[in-house]
Parts: C-alpha cells; sequence; structure tokens
C-alpha cells in the first residue's frame, strides 16, 4: 500500500499550495515508486541468490547426501517497508517453493537405500586382495576411494561390499573364438550406436586395483541420444559418448543404482586432472611396460597403454590384448586403447568371464563354450 498525498488534494484551496502540494506529491510518487522498483529488483536478486547459493550448498555439502535432511529454507528478509513486503510476497513464495522442490529433488535422487554412503574424505576404504589356488579375491566397497565430487552426476556412489572372483587359471571358450562385449553399429547424430546383436554387456566387466568397476561400454539409448522410436539406429550406444558429461576427475560415475563405475581410462589417464596418482593406481615408468591396472572378470589382467619399452602396441588383437613375457612369465593380457578410444576398455573377453560376479550377464555364457 503506497502513501499518497490525495487525500491532501482538495478544493479549495489557494491555487499556489495546490501547486505546491501536486508538485510534493508527483514527487514522493516517483521517489516512492522509483525505490519501491530499486527494492523489488533486489529483493528478487537476492531472492534468486540465495536459491541459488542454497543449491549449491546441498550439491557440495557432503553431510547432506543420502539423508532425509533438507537444509532450513532461511526467511528471507524481504524489504523494511511493509509495500515492499506486499509487492515481494508473492516472488518469495515461488522462490522457496522452487528452492524446496529443488531440495527435495535433490535428497531424493542421492538417497542410499539399504547400504550406506560412501566415505568421501580420505581415509577411504581399502581394497583387500586375496588368493587362493583359483581365484583372486578383491574385496571392495565398490566406492571410489578419491573425491567424487559428483558435479553434474544425479546419482550419488554408495557402499555395495562385494567380493569379486578373478580365475588364476582363466578358461579359453571352446564353441567361439572370442566373447563379444560390445560392437560398434554406427554414427548417427554424432553418436556411436551399437548393434543390438550381440547385445552390449552391462554392468561391471572387471574391477581396477583401486577397486574401482570396469563397466562395458553399452548404454541405453534415450539418456542423450535417440532411441529407434524416434529414429536413432539402435537401442544402444557408446556409454562414453553419451554419459561422459557426468563423469569426475578420474573418469568414474555412479548409476541410478548408486554403483561406482569407469567406462575407459579417459579420467585417470589425464595428466590434467592428476593423473592415475589422483586415482589410487600405479603411474608407468617411461620406457617401460606399462602397469598392471586391474583384471577382467576373465582372469586377465589389463594394463596401461603402453606395452614393452613404453611403446605403443601394434600387435593387439581384436580384444585388446597379446602375449608376451611380463616379470619373466609369458602372459596374455589386456591393454587399455591408445589414444583412448572406442572400445575405450577391451573389444572383447578373450576368456570366459567368472559369472558368479555379473549373473545377469554372464550366467548365459554357457552358449559361448563357457
Ligand atoms: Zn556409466
Ligand atoms: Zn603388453
Amino acid at each position: 500500500m503506497y502513501l499518497t498525498f490525495n487525500s491532501l488534494i482538495v478544493s479549495p484551496l489557494p491555487i499556489p499550495l495546490h501547486l505546491f502540494l501536486y508538485c510534493l506529491y508527483t514527487a514522493w510518487d516517483l521517489v516512492n515508486q522509483s525505490i519501491s522498483y530499486i527494492f523489488l529488483i533486489l529483493n528478487n536478486c537476492v531472492n534468486i541468490l540465495v536459491s541459488v547459493l542454497i543449491s549449491f550448498y546441498v550439491m557440495s555439502c557432503d553431510s547432506l547426501r543420502c539423508t532425509h535432511d533438507l537444509p532450513k529454507v532461511p526467511k528471507l528478509d524481504a524489504c523494511s517497508t511493509k509495500s515492499l513486503l506486499v509487492v515481494s510476497d508473492s516472488m518469495m513464495v515461488f522462490t522457496i517453493a522452487l528452492v524446496v522442490i529443488i531440495n527435495l529433488a535433490l535428497s531424493k535422487s542421492q538417497v542410499c537405500p539399504p547400504a550406506d554412503v560412501c566415505v568421501r574424505q580420505a581415509p577411504y576404504k581399502n581394497v583387500t586382495i586375496t588368493t587362493d589356488s583359483t581365484y583372486r579375491y578383491v574385496t571392495t566397497s565398490q566406492c571410489p576411494p578419491y573425491q567424487n565430487p559428483q558435479w553434474t552426476n544425479p546419482s550419488v556412489a554408495c557402499d555395495r561390499e562385494i567380493t569379486y572372483k578373478i580365475p588364476l587359471h582363466p578358461k579359453l571358450p571352446t564353441a567361439v573364438k572370442t566373447i563379444p562385449v560390445g560392437e560398434g553399429l554406427k554414427v548417427w547424430n554424432n553418436i556411436l550406436y551399437l548393434k543390438e546383436d550381440p547385445a552390449p554387456i552391462f554392468g561391471a566387466m572387471g574391477v581396477l586395483l583401486s577397486g574401482v568397476n570396469i563397466f562395458g561400454v553399452g548404454s541405453p539409448c534415450g539418456y542423450s541420444s535417440r532411441c529407434p522410436e524416434n529414429g536413432g539406429p539402435s537401442k544402444y550406444v557408446d556409454a562414453v559418448e553419451s554419459e561422459g558429461h557426468t563423469t569426475d576427475q578420474c573418469g568414474g560415475h555412479a548409476d541410478p543404482h548408486h554403483t561406482y563405475h569407469i567406462h575407459s581410462n579417459t579420467g585417470f589417464n589425464s595428466s590434467k586432472t592428476g593423473g592415475r596418482k589422483n586415482c589410487q593406481l600405479p603411474v608407468d615408468d617411461p620406457g617401460k611396460h606399462s602397469q598392471l591396472l586391474g583384471w577382467m572378470f576373465d582372469g586377465f589382467g589389463i594394463y596401461g597403454q603402453f606395452s614393452e619399452d613404453g611403446k605403443v602396441p601394434t600387435d593387439l588383437d581384436e580384444c585388446g590384448g597379446h602375449t608376451h613375457s611380463i616379470n619373466g612369465v609369458s602372459v596374455y593380457h589386456y591393454h587399455f586403447p591408445y589414444p583412448s578410444k572406442f572400445p575405450w576398455t577391451i573389444g572383447c573377453f578373450k576368456g570366459c568371464p567368472e559369472a558368479s560376479n555379473n549373473p545377469h550377464e554372464y550366467s548365459g555364457f554357457t552358449k559361448y563354450g563357457c
């Protein structure tokens, strides 16, 4: 409610006084409205700023992840005058509603049922690796052993301890030469689509020494791509191309089931982000064969990009592997591709993957003679 001088402009008053009051009224009205607009603009800016800050606070605050607690929406002090409060109330309600909706959406996506959230500060949970005569056992929380800032990824990583069994004596399939893990079909709309048959392997295909899952290259269409019903050539796409924008400095992210994983070495191989050291992986010695970085579930190790003498290998097979002596023992092993490119990890399994590590995908591999 604006304070006006209308009530004072009454006749019969002397003309000079009438003019004076009219001028005074006009001036006051002008000042009043100007102040109102200035405060309205300032108030709206403050409201928007507060909602943005709260959103960032929620996204960056470790303690808020995986809890149902919402931050208290601060009581925003609008303005000092009643008139401005009236003007700004609707904006205030809108802003607070927006903040609450954002907070609810964020907190809902960050709940970790039924296990706990990953440790986000050092010391992180250790990976335990033991062996018997048959298997190497890798027990991992499936959490990243480093800060996972979750910049653009809506899913949070959760603590899901699992023990993977890595065969010490890899078994080769008897019905096929190699086992497909995902094959390119065609580039369409600037994204590589994958064949539907053989379908790409989803979920874990191996594990890094850091305990981080190595996932397959496939991703369902629709996330950052078009599905067949909208003209897409296949229902599967290259995960690195379609999900790459959600990964952290080590190239990892959590899926909607809160499982943290990588699809390639693009993150931890980059010196810009601190490289392997910051991702809890061994760093290569220049001029030497790359370090062992993990194992695929068929039992064969996967190494960095360089082979003997630190050179790019030229004899890799379709699976991305070759056989030569390492530490005095001739052994088949995979290399991450150089430069990093599709299929990003291995092109196929040389051996039979241990079915218990990913039963949904590997139980049907009896058809390959596994
Ligand atoms: Zn992924
Ligand atoms: Zn090699």
